[in-house]
This record gives structure tokens, C-alpha cells and sequence, in this order.
């Protein structure tokens, strides 16, 4: 059987890492193909050395004579810089690209892949936030399967299989509520970002930690949800379940509801979509029933996590307004991990922002990176240097 090429943009991250193991896991199934990396010069190098991939791309150019001295003598190729990231996502030489960068900095890749027809396991969420029209008709245009891997829209996926022409009538998006569940605004305001990095049930990288604790991470799956799966806005519903085993649900016109379970564990979703339609069999730990145990169901307070209640407005308006939720969102996030503004403050910062950048309603490609380009400086011209 041939092995699936892999390429996985972002290897260095917490998903890019993870799909490794799962290629280490599976040598008959899979060889890695292409690593990218933004400026982790080293673990770029320690995985190139342990892989051997075709090549590598490491996006700060400053890097590239370490990255080159030490894959000296490899049969490995190195580039560097942010167009090598769509030189390569554009070559013949493999068949799936994890889509593992964490950001609008995803897009332009993963729609290089698009355009080329290739198998994408996305992880980059906010490539659909943005510009989720043009990437699911580019992808219809080129037969170019998505294959989710948020673990949301892949028990999602999941219970869709075997169900093409039944509609679906809404969607449960579950959301384990991040480590300040019932927390109120009085507390919310002397968060630090030591605590919010710490989620309860998730390791992930810094963004998206972030994210989950003020909710945007579910207001941004809602709108990955709304493309993916070509929803209307009202079919979205979000619940509140903070033991994270359910990972999302359909509910079908005859009022049925398929579920998937499982313990949290990235490497599940991101396996099922490099392997998809087949399950591999691994040795990850399993949920058992063998314990007194309850799985709860609550509504998201969005009065205090106003972040989600941001983003599903932005998703209600459409046009380039989720784009301007992400850009801001991006922004005052890194504010936040730099300790520059306040936990409440970055809700204010993409409101402004909101408030602010020109309504587009049916955006093209080259409207959305305007909007981002926008959005970023103004909602960077807001934070106190
Ligand atoms: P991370 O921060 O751990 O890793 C990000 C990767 O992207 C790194 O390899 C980094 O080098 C690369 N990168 C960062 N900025 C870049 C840029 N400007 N240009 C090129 N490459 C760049 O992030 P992560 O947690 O692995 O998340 C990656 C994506 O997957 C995000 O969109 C996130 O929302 C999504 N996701 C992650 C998880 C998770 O468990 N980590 C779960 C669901 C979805
Ligand atoms: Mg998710």
C-alpha cells in the first residue's frame, strides 16, 4: 500500500506535533512529506533530523543558515520565508497537508493546497472565519476534500458519515467553558495570562488557550461550523458541557441527535482525518463507564464572555465582519500574552474594532486582506505602548 505524503504546515506546533506522532505511530500508512515552522529553529531541525523530509520551510528568514548548516549533507531541501510556505504548499510531491498554523498567516497556504486539489486536515480554524466562502468554492471548484480536525467539526463530520441525504436540522457545538467557567466580570478583570493559558481540559498552543478562555474559540467555531457544513446561522446552537467527553452533536429532521464521544485528545481527530474513511487502531487511553460519572449540559453566559456573543453577531452579519473579529482578535490576544492589556480589555478592543472597519458584503480575496490589514492597525493604534 503507498504511503500518504504528508505535509504539515505549522510542525512545530501543538497540532503539527501531535500529527507527527501519529505519523511515528503508522510508518506503513504515512511518511512526512513537508515541514514549516515560523521561527523554531530548533525543533524544525530536531523533527527534520528524525523524519527526513523532502524539505522544510522555516518562515524567519534569520533562521534559514542554522536550519541549512544543520540539515547539511541530508537529502533535505530548505526554503525560508513566508512565500516559500505557499511555493511548497503548491508542489507535486505530497498528497495531505495538515493545516496546523495558527492564525490568518493559514490561509494563504491552505488555499495554495485548495487550489491544487489537495487533501486538507484543517486545524487552522481562522482560514474559514476569514474567508470561509472562498475557500469551501475554491475547494468544490478543485475536488479538494476538507477534512476537519477541530475536534468540534470532526465529531461533527463524524456523525454526518453515512447520513448524505438526510438534512441536518441544527448542530450542538459543545464548549467545555475554558478555566473560567461561571466566573463573572469582578474576577474576569484581574485575570492574568498564566491562569487563562491554563485550560482544564486541553493542551493546545498559547492562542488558542486564550481563546477558550474567553470563548472566542467557540464564536470561531461557530463560524467554521457555519462553512463547513454550509449552515445557516440559526442551525448553530452552542452548549455549555464542561467535561469535554462529547465532543459535538447533530440533530437530524427526525429530531434524532448523533453524538461523538471520547476522551479529549487531539491525536483522535487528527488521526481520523489523515486516515479518513478508515479508523486506525491506537492505544489511547479510553473513556470508561465503569465510575459513577455525569455528563452536564449548560447555556454559555454570553453577558460575561461577550467575546462569543461578538462573534455570533459577526457571523449573523457576514460580508468581511468575521474578518474583522479575527484580525482584532489576533491582536489583542498576542496584547494579552504580552501583558499589555487586560483580560475585559480585549472584548473592548474588537468591539472598537468592529465599530470601526468599512462593511463589505460580499467580499472578494484581495477585499479580505484589506480588511485584515485594517482591522490589525487599528486595533494595534488602540493598545498603550
Ligand atoms: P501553536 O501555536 O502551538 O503552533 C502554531 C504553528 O504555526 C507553529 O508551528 C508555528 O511555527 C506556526 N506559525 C505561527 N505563526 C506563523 C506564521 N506567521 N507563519 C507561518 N507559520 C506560523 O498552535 P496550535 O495550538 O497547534 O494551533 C494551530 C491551529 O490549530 C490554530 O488555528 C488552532 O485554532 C487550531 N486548533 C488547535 C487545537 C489544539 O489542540 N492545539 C485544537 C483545535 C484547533
Ligand atoms: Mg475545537
Amino acid at each position: 500500500m503507498n504511503q500518504k505524503r504528508i505535509a504539515i504546515f505549522g510542525s512545530t506546533g501543538s497540532i503539527g506535533k501531535q500529527t507527527l506522532e501519529v505519523i511515528a505511530a503508522h510508518p506503513e500508512l504515512f511518511v512526512a512529506e513537508i515541514l514549516t515552522a515560523h521561527s523554531n529553529e530548533s525543533l524544525l531541525i530536531e523533527q527534520a533530523l528524525q523524519f527526513t523530509p523532502n524539505m522544510v520551510v522555516i518562515v524567519d528568514v534569520t533562521k534559514y543558515a542554522i536550519v541549512k548548516k544543520a540539515l547539511e549533507g541530508k537529502p533535505i531541501k530548505v526554503f525560508a520565508g513566508e512565500e516559500a510556505l505557499e511555493q511548497v504548499a503548491a508542489m507535486d510531491c505530497y498528497d495531505f497537508m495538515m493545516a496546523g498554523i495558527v492564525g490568518f498567516a493559514g490561509l494563504k497556504p491552505t488555499l495554495t493546497a485548495v487550489e491544487n486539489g489537495k487533501a486538507i486536515g484543517l486545524a487552522n480554524k481562522e482560514t474559514l472565519v476569514v474567508a470561509g466562502d472562498i475557500v469551501m468554492r475554491k475547494a468544490k471548484e478543485n475536488k479538494a476534500a476538507i477534512i476537519p480536525v477541530d475536534s468540534e467539526h470532526s465529531a461533527i463530520f463524524q456523525c454526518l458519515v453515512g447520513e448524505h441525504n438526510n438534512p441536518i436540522e441544527k448542530i450542538i457545538l459543545t464548549a467545555s467553558g475554558g478555566p473560567f467557567l461561571g466566573k463573572k466580570p469582578n474576577f474576569l478583570v484581574n485575570v492574568k495570562r498564566d491562569h487563562a493559558l491554563q485550560h482544564p481540559n486541553w493542551s493546545m498552543g498559547a492562542k488558542i488557550s486564550i481563546d477558550s478562555a474567553t470563548l472566542m474559540n467557540k464564536g470561531l467555531e461557530m463560524i467554521e461550523a457555519k462553512w463547513l457544513f454550509n449552515l445557516a446561522p440559526n442551525q448553530i446552537k452552542v452548549v455549555i458541557h464542561s467535561q469535554s467527553i462529547i465532543h459535538s452533536m447533530v440533530q437530524f429532521e427526525d429530531g434524532s441527535i448523533k453524538a461523538q464521544m471520547g476522551l479529549p485528545d487531539m491525536k483522535l481527530p487528527i488521526q481520523y482525518a489523515m486516515a479518513f474513511p478508515q479508523r486506525l487502531k491506537n492505544s489511547f487511553p479510553r473513556y470508561l463507564f465503569d465510575k459513577p460519572n455525569q455528563l452536564s449540559f449548560d447555556e454559555p453566559d454570553m453577558k460575561t464572555f461577550r467575546n462569543l456573543y461578538l462573534a455570533k453577531e459577526a457571523m449573523e452579519k457576514g460580508g468581511n465582519t468575521p474578518c474583522i473579529l479575527n484580525a482584532a482578535n489576533e491582536i489583542a490576544v498576542y496584547a494579552f500574552l504580552r501583558n499589555r492589556i487586560g483580560f475585559l480589555e480585549m472584548t473592548e478592543l474588537i468591539e472598537k474594532t468592529l465599530e470601526k472597519i468599512n462593511y463589505i458584503s460580499e467580499p472578494t480575496l484581495e477585499d479580505y486582506f484589506e480588511t485584515d490589514g485594517e482591522a490589525r492597525n487599528f486595533a494595534a493604534s488602540l493598545i498603550q505602548l
